[in-house]
């Protein structure tokens, strides 16, 4: 039967993808998460296999392929189960560097997103502080124009790829907060070698090798083309550019959860307890089949919702349910993993530890579970009565 989104092409690349991973990945990256750092040379190999810019125009060097080359990219990156090695990946290439091919102008573009395609510069996406995530409206990081620069001081926090990065992404506040919202901002590009630019790594549960940082940035001088986009507008850029995040966090968990549950039925296959395999313990039988049918419904809901963003919408609502539903079902899925593998499981070093350690992040980065279900129940219970509207919405 064929898929109505993948055709042979994304197979063959499926399979291209894997045997990279196995090969250049799988073998180093228990090692990267100990030095707390994807290496250099990685990112030129990513870049020269062209999966730092899939999505990216080829004028700057990217692929320019469909929205399914990309769930393929990141169903299999996911299933790694290195979550720092996919959170490190994702923010380069679907999180920070999208800003720029999407309004960032000729200048910009050719000076950072054409070598980060290449691996050759690392993006970070810079919008968080230490007093203020969720909320945007609370950002308090300042760019003030002088001549030809702005100057921006202020603190950035939980930066994936914050001690490596060569250029952030970062949300300042040129303009007070309107009344209605988080008005105010605009995106600049810092150089992270710029004066006033200080970094501190951030140690965290998991993710592992993203190299977290807290990032200050005192009186920094930043040249004024490297603003993205329109002034003030940033909060806009930032709404569009969330969506994608949370189906990219919603697809690595959905790689991520496969990967668990092979190894876990591969498990339980295995082992045998009281003379027969765990396998054929029927409360054990019924977790497996909630998991696999939780897991298939997902998956259904990921793949919807990035065809109906690959058709032009901006399907915020089926974004926020994809990134819910489906990274609480990985920190599920992760901790009964664990359980049913006993102490084979609690091992720092196994797949179900590890997933369980990583699932933790997905539901608070790109926006918490509980702002998901905001947005999601503020706009069901919004929506007009009549079935067909209904419809229309989800
Ligand atoms: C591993 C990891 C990597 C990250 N990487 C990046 C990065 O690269 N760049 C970056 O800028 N940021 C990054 N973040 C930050 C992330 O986006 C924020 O953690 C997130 O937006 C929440 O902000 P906060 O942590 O300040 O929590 P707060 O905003 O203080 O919220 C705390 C908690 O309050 C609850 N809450 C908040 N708002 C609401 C609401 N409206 N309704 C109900 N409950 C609410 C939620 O439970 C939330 O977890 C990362 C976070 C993690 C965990």
């Amino acid at each position: 039967m064929k898929s109505p989104y993948f055709d042979d092409g994304h197979a063959t690349f499926r399979e291209e993808v894997r045997a990279f991973l196995a090969a250049e990945v799988m073998p180093y990256a228990a090692g990267w998460e100990e030095r707390d750092t994807v290496p250099a040379p990685v990112w030129k190999l990513l870049g020269e296999r062209g999966y730092l810019g899939l999505l990216h125009p080829r004028a700057v060097g990217g692929g320019e392929r469909d929205l399914f080359t990309s769930v393929v990219f990141l169903e299999e990156l996911g299933r790694t189960g290195f979550g720092g090695l996919r959170a490190a990946v994702s923010v380069h290439a679907y999180m920070a560097t999208p800003y720029l091919a999407r309004v960032g102008g000729h200048d910009l573009c050719r000076e950072y997103l054409a070598p980060a395609v290449r691996g050759e510069r690392l993006a970070a996406l810079a919008i968080t502080e230490p007093g203020a995530g969720a909320d945007l409206s609370g950002l308090g990081t300042t760019a003030v124009r002088d001549g030809g620069h702005f100057v921006v001081d202020g603190t950035k926090s939980m930066v994936s790829n914050g001690m490596t990065a060569d250029f952030l992404v970062t949300a300042v506040r040129t303009a007070a907060a309107g009344p209605r919202g988080a008005t105010g901002l605009s995106l600049l590009v810092i150089d992270t070698t710029l004066p006033g630019v200080a970094r501190t790594p951030q140690r965290t549960l998991g993710w592992r090798s993203a190299g977290t940082a807290t990032v200050t940035l005192d009186a920094v001088r930043v040249p004024a083309d490297r603003l993205v986009g329109r002034l003030d507008n940033g909060f806009y850029y930032l709404m569009r550019g969330l969506q994608l995040e949370r189906l990219v966090a919603a697809t690595l968990a959905l790689g991520g959860m496969d990967r668990g549950l092979d190894e876990l039925r591969g498990f339980l296959r295995a082992r045998e307890v009281t003379g027969e395999a765990l396998a054929h313990k029927q409360a054990l039988v019924h977790r497996v089949a909630d998991l696999a049918t939780e897991l298939t419904a997902a998956r259904h809901l990921v793949h919807h919702t990035a065809w109906l963003y690959e058709q032009g919408e901006l399907p915020a609502l089926e974004c926020s349910m994809a990134k819910l539903h489906t990274t609480e079902l990985a920190c599920r899925l992760a901790d009964t993993a664990l359980q049913l593998q006993g102490s084979h499981g609690y091992l720092e070093t196994s797949f179900a530890a590890r997933a369980q350690r990583d699932a933790r992040a997905a539901t608070i980065a790109a926006g918490p579970s509980e702002v998901m279900r905001d947005l999601i129940g503020r706009a069901v219970l919004n929506q007009p009565a009549d079935r067909d509207a209904h419809a229309r919405m989800l």
